[in-house]
């Protein structure tokens, strides 16, 4: 009984040390952008750079009015750009009409947004932002249309179109 307490808690570490350094390696391929130059720039300088909704939103995390973005009636062929480094995050044929009020997309560009769980509604919700300048986006939810099933929820501050 003893020799297998000993050999169960031999195993737990062997695969707790495998486990670090698996995390290592994929954490930093994830973070392309850990050493972009858009993630030196301050609070003061993003507040001289943004109109002040877009602000508050990339860099406060604020979420604007519904039905406020004109983006909502965007439907030209074209990319959506973040609004503080210009990363492509959409691409219009991704849109779609939730009928929230906000811009909408099913997908978004392969390593485009990271994410992380938010809590300030008292529930969570996952949060997304630029993976290159962390400029917060929205929210994605599971509710969205197929093929992937994803309603990633912008604000409409936060991006920028560029027509094709
Ligand atoms: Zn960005």
């Amino acid at each position: 009984m003893k020799d297998l307490m000993i050999y169960a808690s031999r195993r737990s570490m062997l695969a707790g040390a495998a486990m670090f350094v698996i995390a290592g390696p994929v954490i930093g391929a994830v973070d392309r952008y850990a050493m972009s130059p858009w993630r030196r720039i301050g609070d003061d300088e993003w507040r001289r750079r943004l109109p002040a909704p877009s602000f508050r939103v990339l860099r406060q995390q604020d979420t604007e009015l519904p039905f406020s973005s004109p983006l909502n009636k965007e439907h030209r062929a074209g990319t959506f750009v973040c609004l503080g480094c210009d990363l492509p995050l959409f691409k219009s044929q991704w849109k779609y009409d939730s009928g929230t009020g906000w811009p909408s997309f099913y997908t978004a560009f392969n390593d485009a947004l990271g994410k992380k769980a938010d809590f300030a509604l008292g529930y969570e919700r996952t949060e997304y932002h630029c993976a290159r300048c962390l400029g917060h986006q929205g929210h994605v939810f599971d509710d969205g249309p197929k093929p992937t099933g994803l309603r990633y929820c912008n604000n409409g501050v936060a991006i920028r179109f560029l027509a094709a």
